[in-house]
């Protein structure tokens, strides 16, 4: 792919104090874009100034919501920068684009747009323990027409923001309330993708756990709202009785590139590793009976985020004393270990950019 680099003459100053980065909220001075133009195909693939971009009010993204989006990193150790399994955000993204009736992207020219980008952006990449420049990928449909039928227009943009270390105050334990009123996603719809509009979706129930008094929801099956399926952003893994129990992919969850390493991991650790359905009933069972021994979500974002409670209606259960785990501790050093190339990665998940 020819990726033509426009740099800014009026870079922005870098911000100074990367204890004050939070998340999401400041970009670097470019954006990657191409087109898609109908049978044309992709085109006019570019880095250059970050912008607003000017498309119509009626265009179907705003509308009737063709978009999806993905969500990785870039990791920053002596001089050099990486970024963590993107073949997998190439795979995901087009399973989303298929979903949602857009043009795949080739996998190749995705992972390619994301380190050329990261690359010319690579003064942007925060160098403090835990900070990375987070990269949002994401594809929008374009075409101007209120008939209910797919764009044959579309940009894929990419833009990037640099991000503050996630447990700046140490890895806290989080509250998670069970929601068993709304559902986030059903089995054939568009649970799997990563759209914007499960995100939509997802908002009241966040609001709930809130009044709540907790900090993320965890969201049960849409037919039956009896099994386990996953939690705002994350996927969700528990330790029961020594084994690792994590829902399997069923179409309705997403399949995280996160959760896949922790499986792989877990094996590799020497762990049992079941991918099936877990009802909230076997899980409060299990916190009864002490045989709960720790539960986690897994994400890019947060990377291993221990869960402390859970909270089920009028019921609350506190796991490992609501502290983190010696295996979600282990999980989240190897991870980041591998993702900072501080440690050996066997299994070729890590790629240097530049
Ligand atoms: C992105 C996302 C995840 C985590 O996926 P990773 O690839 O591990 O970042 C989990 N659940 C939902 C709903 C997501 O959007």
């Amino acid at each position: 792919m020819n990726i033509e680099v426009k740099l800014t003459d009026t870079p922005k100053p870098k911000p100074t104090d990367e204890s004050k980065l939070g998340f999401g909220s400041i970009f670097t001075d470019h954006m990657f874009i191409m087109e898609f133009n109908g049978d044309k195909g992709w085109e006019h693939a570019r880095i250059e100034k970050f912008h607003d971009i000017a498309v119509s009010p009626a265009a179907n993204v705003f509308h009737y919501g063709q978009e999806v989006f993905e969500g990785m990193k870039a990791y920053y150790n002596s001089g050099e920068i990486f970024i963590f399994r993107p073949d997998m955000n190439a795979k995901r993204i087009n399973n989303s684009l298929q979903r949602l009736c857009m043009p795949k992207i080739d996998e190749e020219d995705f992972v390619e747009a994301v380190k050329k980008f990261v690359e010319v952006e690579k003064e942007w990449v925060p160098k403090s323990d835990g900070t990375t420049l987070y990269l949002r990928p994401f594809v929008i449909g374009l075409d101007s027409k209120l008939g209910v039928h797919p764009s044959s227009n579309y940009y894929f943009i990419i833009i990037a923001a640099p991000g503050g270390a996630y447990y700046a105050r140490g890895i806290a334990p989080v509250s998670i309330w069970v929601e068993d009123e709304y559902v986030r996603a059903v089995r054939g719809g568009v649970g799997f993708t990563k759209t914007g509009g499960n995100y939509a979706a997802s908002l009241l129930g966040q609001e709930k756990a809130e009044e709540h008094g907790c900090e993320q929801t965890l969201w049960l099956d849409g037919v039956e709202r009896k099994y386990i399926e996953e939690v705002g952003s994350m996927n969700i893994c528990f330790k029961i009785d020594g084994k690792i129990v994590t829902p399997m992919l069923n179409g309705s969850i997403l399949p995280g590139v996160t959760r896949d390493s922790v499986i792989t991991l877990c094996k590799d650790f020497g762990y049992e590793v079941e991918e099936r359905r877990v009802s909230l009933d076997e899980l409060m069972k299990a916190a009864d009976s002490g045989k709960l021994e720790e539960c986690f979500g897994t994400g890019t974002a947060c990377v291993i985020s221990p869960v402390g409670y859970l909270v089920n209606k009028d019921k609350k259960i506190v796991i490992n004393e609501g502290k983190i785990g010696s295996l979600s501790q282990k999980l989240y050093d190897t991870l980041t270990g591998i993702q900072y190339n501080k440690l050996e990665d066997k299994h070729n998940w890590r790629v240097k950019v530049c």
